[in-house]
């Protein structure tokens, strides 16, 4: 038996099985129950885990992830199965395994949020905390108080910086809603374990943690470049900015968060309405509404993985947005329904203001292009839509032109016609249009000061 591992006791029946030989320094955790006990992850698998857990427990036992990077899943395939939150990127591993992080594949089963593993006489809450992963989980012992973490905190660098299918997607927003989730529970949590360099730590680094997020996500906090190659165990290095705070550090994406800043920067200062950052290529505009985004996909250009920044974003322009491709947008204020579009499509937003519906430039009403595609599920149909809505404003406006220099005889012989088509209706009839254009007679007479025949308008 070699001297890979070292195991440290913790209080209440809790072993840290540290690999402190690998300068990942990683603990997995066997929690020890009346009934079973959990082992929280199972290292970087370069000597066998599962005897040295029996050193310790011999009975029933459950093992579960923290997430599926390389030094938490390294013996998962010594155990018939392991619990993990869902992941494209944990379904690969465990299928796939990794020739290059030598990972043998292994039996997953998904476990959900707030499951709880019952040990006999303690149980452990599954959080779900994406972030530094998409299927990152904290198990919080609801009886001895004890929260283990995972990679979500330890003091050292905390890794924001991944996309790829087999580390997954991190997320800066994802980590900020993740520490608010848990930091509601703080009353409850006594101990803070985590999985990387000193185990135990002060709970309050969570709160300052989430601050942290908080300014980097702001644009607030400062960054510092990094080379790519210090943090990086995948592709290409890339340039990464490494945010320093009191025992810890947070390591982003640098070409995301500057191109993220810069473009917020642009549309706050700039002047723009819309600015997008597609590699070295920047496209902007002046002009309201969706009209560019339209323009921009009738010409096909590639925006596919551009950062976007817009003033104003209804549902209309999320549906042109998710066409486009972009990965990331930043709205001045966006509308729910339009947030609801960029999170069924899986883009990062953040946003000033949230309203419940975009208003028209009058304020008198919803934004008609918002409202054209309010019913709408999926992005297919909508450009069309789009133009055909954007086609009748601009026939509206000239005809509201001509209407106010007509006189108010014209005006009512007008709209009489229109009303008895009206009721006569036969199929040939753009009903929709005939209202729409008394309306907006009836519109050219109140603005006249003439009072309106109720009864007549209401069809
Ligand atoms: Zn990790």
């Amino acid at each position: 038996m070699s001297n890979w591992f070292e195991i440290e006791k913790l209080p209440q029946d809790v072993y840290a099985i540290c690999e402190p030989h690998d300068s990942e320094d990683v603990k997995s955790f066997l929690i020890i129950g009346s009934e079973r006990a959990l082992l929280f992850d199972t290292g970087m698998g370069r000597e066998n885990i599962k005897d040295e857990v029996e050193k310790l427990w011999q009975g029933e036992l459950v093992v579960v992830n923290s997430h599926s990077h390389f030094d938490h899943v390294g013996d998962n395939w010594r155990f018939p199965v392991v619990y993990g939150a869902p992941g494209e990127n944990a379904d690969l591993v465990a299928r796939e395994g990794s020739e290059r992080l030598k990972i043998k594949p292994y039996s997953r089963e998904i476990v959900s949020d707030s499951y709880v593993f019952d040990l006999g006489n303690r149980r452990l809450e599954v959080i779900y905390t994406p972030g530094h992963s998409n299927d990152c989980i904290m198990l919080h012992d609801l009886d001895y108080k004890v929260l283990f973490v995972g990679d979500s905190y330890y003091n050292g660098p905390l890794f924001v910086q991944m996309d790829d299918p087999q580390f997954g997607r991190s997320s800066l927003e994802g980590y900020w809603i993740s520490m608010e989730k848990v930091l509601k529970r703080c009353d409850d949590i006594d101990y803070v374990y985590s999985s990387h360099n000193e185990i135990m730590v002060n709970k309050e680094k969570l709160t300052e943690l989430r601050n942290a997020l908080y300014e980097i996500r702001r644009g607030t906090a400062i960054g510092k470049e990094v080379s790519g190659t210090t943090y990086n165990y995948y592709g290409d290095p890339q340039p990464l900015l490494k945010y320093q705070f009191d025992d810890f550090y947070v390591i982003v994406d640098a070409a995301s968060m500057e191109v993220r800043n810069r473009a917020r920067l642009a549309l706050r200062e700039g002047g723009y309405t819309c600015y997008i950052i597609k590699g070295h290529e920047i496209y902007t505009s002046h002009h309201r509404g969706v009209k560019p985004l339209l323009d921009w996909l009738d010409a096909g250009t590639d925006l596919r993985g551009g950062i976007a920044a817009d003033k104003v974003i209804g549902k209309a322009a999320a549906f042109l947005y998710v066409l486009l491709g972009v990965s990331y947008v930043y709205a001045g204020v966006i509308s729910k329904p339009a947030l609801g579009v960029f999170e069924k499509y899986d883009i990062l937003c953040e946003y000033e203001i949230l309203v419940d519906a975009i208003q028209n430039r009058t304020k008198d009403g919803f934004c008609p292009m918002e409202r054209t595609v309010w019913n709408i599920e999926t992005p297919d149909g909508v450009p069309a839509l789009l133009k055909d809505a954007l086609k009748n404003l601009v026939e509206e406006a000239k005809y509201r032109e001509r209407l106010k220099s007509m006189p108010i005889c014209q005006i009512e012989d007008a709209r009489a016609a229109f009303s008895s088509e009206l009721e006569m209706g036969d199929g040939e009839l753009d009903l929709e249009k005939l209202r729409r254009q008394m309306e907006l007679l009836d519109a050219e007479k109140q603005r006249r000061g003439y009072k309106l025949n109720a009864s007549k308008t209401v069809i």
